[in-house]
């Protein structure tokens, strides 16, 4: 039976474990080792080669839960976005970049590309259209993130990569926030698919990790710059990853029930302008949604109505904290213009539809009852 046949679940649980031949005990063995001997063996292991026992077998898994054919698993999200970005890109390459990306992604872009020699683009919107305007002489890669943070907007996945295809650019995705659950771009025509493994994949706000997937080649090329670039993650914190993915499907799938849920109820409540989810009719790509995503994550946005205290409404709550991450199997909220995208000037913030009291909702697997319960007592708070 190959890979793709299995279900989720299966591969989150089973795909690409490591027998432990000297104790038959039921979980991958940990090999630390960051030497291994070389005489006698084809391939010499090394951490920052990406190739000990436990990186190789956690590829496997990650490339299974994407349709991939290989993987690599990197030390951070920034630190699989950033190299993979640049494998594939020289002095006077462009790149075209959807204009809503994560603060990271973004700040690696204005910051760094310009002593690279590498030009770049960002999209006025998320639409198909607006990518192909940007496309120049040089373009070599377009870069998408969908559903996006925060407002949760969505990009036509198999539309842009189709569009690279067109053009003979390599396409790539931060698939973070929809997890491999969610959404699957290979199988929409994508190239490279990226993730922040802190996130969705640790689920647990305790692991900080990266990776790519893509085809053989497309993996061998990263790979060249990987291994000079050092980006490589510790044996104990691959383990850890392992272990949080066995319970991704079962996690994920949780967190999207209770979203839709709290979302429906959300809009429904007396206080609340706006809520954004792409599970919900009301969202503009609610469409689009059904059609490239196989659930709709766990992460949703909302404003108050005008004049309502935002941040005494985010005191009041009890069991929701405000935190600056998300995707852990704890319910946390943030607002957005004074942290993720506190160092865009107001105007920025405006032009990208971010009001000061929008709030992004990273829902957990907590009993939905109970969020609802706390949202509500803090928004009967709000209202006096
Ligand atoms: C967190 C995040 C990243 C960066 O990941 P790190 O693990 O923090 O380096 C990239 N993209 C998205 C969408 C994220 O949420």
């Amino acid at each position: 039976m190959s890979k793709k046949q299995l279900g989720l679940n299966t591969i989150c649980t089973h795909i690409g474990e490591l027998e432990d031949k000297q104790f038959q005990g039921a979980v991958s063995p940990l090999y630390m080792a960051t030497s291994y001997a070389y005489e006698g063996v084809e391939q010499k292991r090394y951490p920052r080669y990406f190739n000990t026992p436990n990186q190789e077998a956690l590829a496997k898994k990650v490339s299974a839960l994407e349709h991939g054919e290989a993987a690599l698993i990197f030390g951070s999200g920034m630190a699989a976005v950033s190299t993979s970005l640049m494998a594939f890109l020289h002095k006077g390459d462009h790149v075209v970049f959807q204009n809503t990306l994560y603060g990271g992604t973004s700040n690696l872009v204005t910051e760094e590309f310009e002593k690279f020699g590498i030009e770049f683009s960002f999209t006025k919107d998320s639409k198909t259209d607006s990518f192909e305007a940007e496309i120049k002489k040089n373009t070599k890669v377009i870069y998408i993130e969908t559903p996006s943070n925060p407002l949760l907007t969505l990009t036509d996945v198999s539309a842009v990569a189709n569009l690279a295809k067109k053009h003979g650019l390599v396409s790539m995705i931060d698939n973070t926030f929809a997890s491999p659950v969610n959404q699957n771009p290979m199988d929409l025509g994508i190239d490279v698919v990226i993730h922040s493994a802190t996130k969705y994949m640790g689920g647990h706000s305790d692991i900080s990790a990266g990776t790519a997937i893509a085809s053989e080649a497309h993996i061998d090329k990263i790979f060249q710059l990987a291994k000079n670039f050092g980006g490589s993650l510790s044996d104990f914190t691959v383990w850890m990853l392992e272990r949080s993915l066995k319970t991704l499907g079962l996690r994920v799938k949780a967190q999207n029930e209770n979203a839709l849920a709290l979302a429906e109820f959300l809009e429904g409540q007396d206080g609340i302008a706006k809520v954004y989810y792409p599970g919900l009719s009301s969202h503009p790509d609610y469409e689009l949604a059904k059609s490239q995503m196989k659930g709709f994550g766990g992460m949703l946005s909302f404003e108050l109505q005008e004049g309502l205290d935002y941040k005494l409404f985010q005191k009041k709550l009890n069991l929701i904290k405000p935190s600056m991450s998300l995707a852990g199997v704890e319910s946390t909220i943030l607002l957005p213009a004074v942290t993720s995208h506190g160092l865009l000037t107001p105007e920025e913030r405006t032009a990208q539809g971010i009001k000061d009291g929008l709030m992004r909702f990273s829902v957990g697997i907590e009993e939905k009852e109970d969020l609802m319960e706390d949202l509500k007592q803090a928004l009967e708070k709000v209202r006096g």
